[in-house]
């Protein structure tokens, strides 16, 4: 069983505090590594390291930083298959997707080290003889990056890559639940040369260290990928040095399917949304709009797929298409959702129960449910796991309003083959991604972000790299 401790300044450290989490393969609940509990002692000393190493750091040219970059993304690709089975592990990731996260991270090191020429300010024409207003975009400084379970090492790469090529310095914070893919990256990246103290990667719970990390006179942005719950702490602990917040929060993704769409595509889509890492993903469907007149063979598709979908342990040679869910309180709320939308009238025409077929994990049946109305908690709160509400419609307005009539705002889907229609939804549906005939997953290139509770600010391309930038205007008079 692997120790991890906490990699401050260049090395690995002892936590002021001797207490220790566990953390287990979900799939067999064996303990597979212990992390620190954390100090608010250790979240200062990160904190410490991180701001006296980006005096240095920021005067770089851009160009040397993009250097590091590469070289993470090198070791990244060098050990793809060690990374991915450590994250198939620690999270019940099926194997062939956990590659996939592990390949995408190393080349989202490299998009970001793209960047280095390409950070440009603006002149800017005065109301004044001989002056120039210059507009530039500097580092912001010290970035805290509090990471979830679900994507834990890309999530990871998405704070750490803009933030050093933009000329801050980072403290990351892992998840408890998963941390092991994260840690075994900083053993792997001890020799590539980064300076001390430029990125630091400290463990421990949100409410002491997390907190600790975002309230920080030190700290110039806290960048979190969670939960709402998660993100109001984090606003209210920010408030207090009105330190700015980047949020990346929950979602509650519609997905509209129209008479006129190529239904198999919308199956397919909706249903590979959905398994995808047992439907804990924060931009996949989470509910299903159909229209009326095509519900019953939508339905009859729909539930024919759901059932043939394959669960089995991450590592399973037989190319299982989801595995157990991330923990014990993971499956119980899931549980306990199902249940609830059942005494409010759900009926359950596929799954619906823990998959009893399995001794140890947390494995839950892909379920599919019918008889649902807008105001079920099923429709309304965000899952976190394979279960798929179905609700019909008869136009295309009542399912935008459907849609819309919820508290989250991060990614949403249509399916129909009329270009007007898809024109007008994507234009009156108030989230931050709309797919258009396509299953809810984002590109690196893109700008991934939310509306409503789902978040402040966003990641990824020319806009999330922008994230990271303070914009700071010098007026020059000359004679
Ligand atoms: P979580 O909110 O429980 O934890 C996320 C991180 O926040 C953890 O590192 C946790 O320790 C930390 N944290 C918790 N309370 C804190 C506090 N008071 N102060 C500082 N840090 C604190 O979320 P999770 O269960 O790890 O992840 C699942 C959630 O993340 C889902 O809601 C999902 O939709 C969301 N998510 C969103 C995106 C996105 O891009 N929008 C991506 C992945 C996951």
């Amino acid at each position: 069983m692997k120790e991890y401790q906490q990699y401050i300044n260049g090395k690995f450290v002892k936590s002021i505090s001797s207490e220790v989490t566990k953390v287990l393969n979900p799939c067999t609940e064996e303990v597979i590594s212990l992390i620190p509990k954390g100090a608010i002692e250790d979240a200062n000393r990160a904190l410490e390291a991180a701001q006296e190493a980006q005096l240095e750091w920021k005067s770089l040219a851009a160009i040397e930083r993009a250097k590091y970059l590469n070289k993470m993304a090198f070791v990244i690709r060098e050990n793809r298959v060690f990374l991915a089975k450590t994250l198939a592990k620690e999270q019940a990731k099926i194997i062939s997707l956990a590659q996939v996260e592990i390949d995408v991270t190393a080349d989202y090191f490299d998009y970001n080290a793209g960047w280095a020429r390409r950070i440009e300010g603006e002149i800017i024409q005065s109301d004044r003889r001989k002056e120039h207003i210059f507009l530039h975009k500097a580092p912001i400084g010290v970035v805290v990056g509090i990471c979830p379970w679900n994507f834990p090492f890309f999530v990871m790469a998405r704070k750490v890559a803009p933030s050093l090529i933009t000329g801050n310095t980072c403290v990351i914070k892992p998840s408890c639940t998963a941390p092991n893919t994260i840690m075994e990256f900083i053993k792997l990246i001890e020799n590539i040369g980064l300076p001390n103290g430029v990125l630091n990667f400290v463990c421990g719970s949100g409410t002491i260290v997390g907190n600790a990390l975002t309230k920080s006179p030190i700290t110039g942005i806290v960048s979190l990928t969670g939960s709402v719950f998660a993100g109001q702490k984090i606003m209210e602990a920010a408030a207090t040095n009105i330190t700015r917040v980047s949020l990346e929060l929950g979602g509650k993704a519609p997905a509209i399917v129209c008479a006129d769409a190529d239904m198999d595509l919308a199956v397919n889509a909706i249903v590979s949304s959905k398994v995808i890492f047992s439907g804990q993903v924060c931009n996949c469907a989470e509910r299903v709009y159909v229209e009326e007149t095509i519900y019953d063979e939508f339905m009859d598709k729909i539930s024919k797929k759901m059932a043939a979908v394959k669960v089995d342990d991450a590592f399973a040679d037989n190319n299982p298409d989801m595995s157990s869910l991330v923990s014990k309180d993971q499956i119980d709320k899931v549980e306990e959702m199902v249940n609830y939308a059942k005494k409010e009238g759900a009926e359950v025409l596929i799954g619906g129960s823990r998959l009893s077929k399995f001794d140890k994990g947390y494995y839950f049946e892909p379920t599919l449910l019918a008889n649902i109305s807008q105001n079920m908690q099923i429709i309304q709160e965000e899952v976190f796991g394979p279960i798929l509400p179905v609700m019909k419609f008869n136009t295309l307005d009542e399912a935008i309003s459907l849609a819309n009539d919820c508290e989250y705002g991060l990614t949403s889907s249509i399916f129909s083959e009329n270009f007007n229609k898809v024109m007008h939804a994507s234009n009156e549906l108030q989230f931050g991604e709309t797919y258009i005939n396509r299953e809810h997953f984002e590109a690196i290139q893109g700008f991934h972000a939310g509306w409503k509770k789902s978040g402040i600010g966003g990641a990824d391309g020319k806009h999330g790299m922008e994230e990271y930038l303070q914009t700071k205007v010098v007026y020059a008079q000359y004679k």
